[in-house]
């Protein structure tokens, strides 16, 4: 299936672009590439599970089709999502001279996609380039939008730039190799989407998770979908957060805070999904949500093994500390987007992030610190 994410055009080009949904895109990609982003040269970059695994036989595919490829790759994990690991793929591309004409390939999950994304927003003030997403977060959410950006000491993707790919190729085929804690983490992004935007996607969900987790093909392909869909409808709406993608920040502002102060020990799902269980219980103290929103929330967290309660080395000040870092937060004053039930979300006076008091945020994680 294809997905159209529509944007205005700019610069004399159309910026739309197609998220393609199938099973063995990876070796139709020479033929795919040639159609959405013709280029001189192709960079793909991976990391050091995806690359060896996927990336050599897609840049062996692409010479053989007579176009030129390079396959730059770099450590596997969060800790990689650095100014450090920008900086080395730049110069990589500098000594390799590729020009204006070149594109860059992100072949991996979202770290890969964020870090190689901003590369190409940079490099020579900004490249073509192509997502292809091969874990569930990324296909599902990391890889639809054109956020780019790396984590600093200070928090999580605080420095970037919105840079929209050409094409995005989803081969649900490369799902098979996603490790099993892997997958369970891309479940919390389809659970927010059925929070933050569909009732019913939420309920079917709860049914079919464990078809999910077990891997039957025609159930991850169906949520992949429905996914892709809530995701690029809203991204489409506001391409630079400036009022409803703010709601796909559910559970995020309390996960970031646990990852930057964490040392990024769970994995982005999983911070999220212990964002979104406090967030939920946030919500319902401050009177915003439906009583007994956070009963459903939490028990399909637990239906998909993903935590709710804050890890031992959280800590409530440095938490606080990071959220006040947080992009949506205005003049230090915590700004959160919460739901009001299951489906939809709290529209505050002035948009689609609420104040949060930080004596009540305080509460909730002190209460959930000392469980
Ligand atoms: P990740 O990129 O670290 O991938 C998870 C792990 O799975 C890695 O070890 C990777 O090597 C491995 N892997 C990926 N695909 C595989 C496959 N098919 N087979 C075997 N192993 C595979 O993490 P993630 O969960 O994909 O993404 C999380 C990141 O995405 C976070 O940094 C988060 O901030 C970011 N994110 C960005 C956006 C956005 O809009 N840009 C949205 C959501 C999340």
């Amino acid at each position: 299936m294809t997905v159209r994410v529509p944007l205005p055009a700019r610069g004399g080009g159309n910026a739309s672009y197609d998220i393609l949904i199938d099973r063995g895109l990876l070796a139709r990609l020479p033929l795919l590439l040639a159609e959405h982003c013709p280029a001189a040269v192709y960079v793909v970059v991976s990391d050091s599970h995806v690359g060896p695994r996927y990336g050599e036989p897609v840049v062996a595919g692409l010479r053989e089709a007579g176009q030129a490829a390079e396959l730059f790759t770099f450590p596997a994990g969060e800790s990689s999502k650095t100014r450090e690991t920008w900086a080395a793929l730049s110069d990589r591309l500098l000594d390799s001279r590729v020009g204006r004409d070149g594109a860059l390939l992100a072949l991996g999950g979202g770290v890969v996609g964020d870090v190689a994304g901003f590369v190409a927003a940079t490099y020579l003030r900004g490249i073509p380039w192509v997502q292809v997403p091969t874990s569930l977060l990324a296909m599902i959410d990391a890889s639809i939008g054109g956020k780019t950006g790396v984590d600093v000491p200070q928090g999580k993707n605080l420095l970037g730039a919105f840079h929209q790919p050409r094409l995005v190729v989803t081969d649900l085929d490369t799902l098979s190799t996603l490790p099993q804690r892997q997958l369970a983490s891309g479940m919390a992004e389809a659970i927010k989407h059925g929070v933050i935007a569909d009732a019913e996607y939420f309920t079917v969900l709860e049914r079919d998770c464990q078809a999910a987790l077990a891997r039957e093909p025609g159930t991850l392909e169906r949520i992949v979908a429905r996914s892709v869909a809530i995701k690029s409808e809203v991204v489409a709406a506001d391409e630079r957060e400036a009022g409803r993608r703010a709601t796909l920040n559910f559970g995020h502002t309390i996960g970031h805070a646990i990852e930057t102060t964490s040392g990024y020990d769970l994995l982005h799902g999983e911070a999220v999904a212990i964002g979104m269980a406090l967030e939920s219980q946030l919500a319902e103290r401050a009177g915003i949500a439906e009583a007994g929103m956070t009963g459903r929330v939490t028990r399909l967290l637990s239906q998909c093994s993903l935590p709710q309660e804050l890890p031992d080395s959280a800590a409530v000040d440095a938490m606080l500390t990071a959220m006040r870092h947080d992009k949506k937060s205005r003049h230090g004053e915590l700004r959160l987007a919460l739901p009001s039930r299951i489906g939809r979300m709290a529209v505050g006076a002035d948009g689609w992030t609420v104040p949060v008091a930080e004596s009540l945020m305080r509460s909730i994680l002190t209460a959930a610190s000392s469980l």
